[in-house]
């Protein structure tokens, strides 16, 4: 029998092994998730918007239960995790209200007596998604695919079976059909075979670059259609007039939240040349002042990453950087302790080709960057070969938005840290991914954009 184990990365203790689904039963679930389409395609949105409110209510309900096994499975303060599943539950209750109006008929003049667009759901989503947010992630895509008509299943991050299981059971106890939604406990060498499944209609993935482009050429192959969330390395331009005790307060949690494993996280700072040395001594003291610790205390800032593996990883990132040439400022050292932890670090005097500046770091690690001026500051930020989220930290609102519009990246954030809202639009460019989520652009995605014309 082939079984995965779940470890707490703050213990590396066992959690709980499960047993893998073999390809048969795979390709049962498929096959129980399309009958359950061919239903509840024909459901009326106010008939979903009951189930969505009542999932809303079971996230309310279960909010510690599901926090604390977010926490015992990759780490997340338990403070943040509680927060995970009040925006899970927004979601619910977002799509719940909108959806009817945001798949609503879309009349267009032409010489037709009557044309427009209609939104219809497509079939069987595969989601493949990760660990870093175990319940939302899944919510993101799940809700609005289901309230579009859809049905979804989901290919989990191993580490996080538990996050898994458990939605699916809070589907079940929303009075879901059986089959809208399940999850497929498999290794990622099993999606192969499910992207050729023929009731599979689309895939949607969020996680690295690699496992990004191995789907999206299988479905690809296939001709099946992708949405991709891919991460990045986000630039943050803090300009010379910016308020440094604000933008080393955002600096401070932005790198840190969610033990620095945010996909739309800052990542890198690029600072004017004359505020740098002043940003770098007061985010320093902040960063130091941030309490490393265990992620089900509630004081804790930070906790653990999610794995040892991902860990030793970054700790190698960070070294390399330091061999060509970036500054240790702060950190950079894994602990004398039991657990996947590492400490809050700061690099400078980061430049184009070394590692940080480079590739994702997806830990509790800043890279700062020197500009001359903002149009320095620009091209640095452009020069990533990601496009996630970006922002710009200036008390001059006009001069912030003049250069978040020149930014290439999903979303620019003029003073406040890119967030993900169900009202706007989420994605990437370039390796970032492609496709949106959430707001009337995600619901879409998943849909046949179909146009009708009358004569
Ligand atoms: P992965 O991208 O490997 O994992 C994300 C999901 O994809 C998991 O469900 C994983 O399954 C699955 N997967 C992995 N490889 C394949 C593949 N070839 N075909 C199909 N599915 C696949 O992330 P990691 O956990 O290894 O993290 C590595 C790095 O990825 C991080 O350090 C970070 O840079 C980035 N990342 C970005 C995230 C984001 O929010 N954008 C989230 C997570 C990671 P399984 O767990 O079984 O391997």
């Amino acid at each position: 029998m082939n079984t995965i184990t779940t470890i707490n990365p703050a213990t590396e203790e066992p959690i709980k092994t499960y047993n893998r689904l073999t390809a048969s039963e795979t390709a049962a679930q498929i096959e129980r998730a399309n009958k359950a389409f061919q239903s509840w395609k024909n459901t009326s949105y106010s008939e979903r918007a009951k189930l969505m409110n009542a999932l809303a209510d079971i996230f309310d309900k279960n909010k510690e239960t599901y926090a604390q096994l977010t926490t015992e499975e990759m780490g997340k303060t338990i403070v943040q995790s509680r927060k995970e599943i009040e925006k899970c539950a927004w979601i619910c209750r977002y799509y719940a209200e909108h959806t009817a109006e945001l798949l609503a008929h879309q009349t267009i003049k032409t010489e037709a007596n009557k044309s427009y667009v209609s939104f219809q759901p497509l079939g069987v989503i595969l989601a493949v998604m990760p660990w870093n947010f175990p319940f939302y992630q899944v919510i993101r895509f799940l809700v609005p695919a289901l309230m579009a008509g859809n049905a979804g299943v989901l290919k989990h991050a191993s580490n996080v079976q538990g996050c898994a299981f458990a939605l699916q059971q809070a589907l079940e106890d929303a009075g879901f059909p059986q089959g809208v939604f399940s999850n497929l406990n498999v290794s990622s060498d099993a999606v192969e075979s499910i992207i050729e499944n023929k009731h599979i209609v689309a895939v949607t993935l969020t996680g690295s670059a690699p496992a990004g482009q191995s789907v999206a050429s299988i479905a690809g192959k296939n001709l099946k259609k992708t949405v991709l969330e891919l991460g990045g390395s986000d630039a943050y331009i803090i300009l010379e007039d910016a308020d440094l005790e604000k933008a080393t307060d955002l600096a401070t949690y932005g790198r840190l939240q969610n033990n620095g494993q945010t996909c739309i996280a800052a990542k890198r700072f690029i600072v004017l040349e004359e505020i740098y040395d002043d940003f770098i001594n007061l985010f320093k003291q902040k960063m130091k002042a941030a309490k490393m610790g265990e992620p089900t205390d509630e004081d804790t800032y930070y906790g653990p990453l999610a794995r040892v593996d991902l860990r030793d990883e970054l700790h190698e990132q960070v070294t390399k950087t330091i061999n060509q040439g970036g500054k240790l400022i702060l950190g950079g050292n894994i602990p004398d302790r039991k657990g996947a932890y590492y400490p809050a670090t700061i690099l400078s005097d980061i430049k184009p080709g070394m590692e940080a500046f480079e590739e994702e770091l997806f830990g509790p690690v800043a890279s700062v960057i020197k500009a001359i001026d903002e149009n320095h500051a620009i091209k640095l930020a452009n020069l990533s070969k990601f496009g996630l989220g970006s922002g710009v930290i200036t008390e001059n609102k006009s001069r912030g938005e003049k250069l978040a519009l020149q930014l290439e990246a999903g979303s620019s954030f003029v003073n406040k840290l890119v967030v993900s809202d169900p009202r706007l639009p989420f994605g990437g460019i370039k390796t970032s991914g492609y496709g949106r989520e959430l707001s009337g652009y995600g619901i879409r995605e998943f849909t046949n954009i179909k146009s009708i014309w009358i004569d």
